[in-house]
């Protein structure tokens, strides 16, 4: 599932919660439901864990990025102190996951040699293995360009609740 797509749910959260630390970690927990709902970019992930210059996969990541930013400047330059704390810890609760993910394929690479590292490397393996074992729940394969506009019709929709 998109980045974008995790942050806007976070932020929606978040804004409900009215509580950033309490935002925070209700938005971590809501990125492990929203990745059961099939979302289609298997393939994408595959790609990139073949190939990192994989073509297909870095656009989407950009773009996926690219909205990302939008959202949040937006957001932060339209709100007030309260509510920015509320959308950056939103954002970056719901999308978490995914960032630990991406330093998990970091670590494989560069493998570390301190033990604390080492330990660190561990958390971080195991914490791929439950998400991935949430993304797999209910695997049911959808068209990407599908996801991808009911993706769209989601951030919507949760940033409407979030506002
Ligand atoms: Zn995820």
């Amino acid at each position: 599932m998109t980045l974008s797509t995790h942050a806007a749910a976070g932020i929606m959260i978040a804004e409900w919660t009215g509580n950033p630390l309490l935002g925070f970690l209700i938005a971590i927990m809501s990125h492990y439901l929203l990745d059961m709902v099939p979302h289609g970019d298997e393939f994408v992930y595959w790609r990139y864990i073949h190939n990192k210059d994989d073509r297909i996969a870095k656009t989407a990541g950009t773009v996926d990025i690219l909205v990302l930013s939008l959202m949040l400047t937006l957001l932060l330059t339209y709100g007030d102190d309260f509510h920015g704390s509320l959308t950056l810890l939103g954002a970056l609760g719901g999308t978490l996951p995914d960032l630990l993910i991406n330093i998990d394929s970091v670590l494989r690479r560069h493998p570390p040699k301190s033990r604390v590292g080492r330990a660190g490397e561990w958390l971080i393996k195991k914490h791929y293995t439950m998400h991935m074992f949430f993304h797999q729940l209910l695997f049911i394969p959808v068209r990407y360009r599908m996801a991808l506009f009911l993706q769209l019709i989601a951030i919507t929709l949760f940033l409407t609740f979030a506002i």
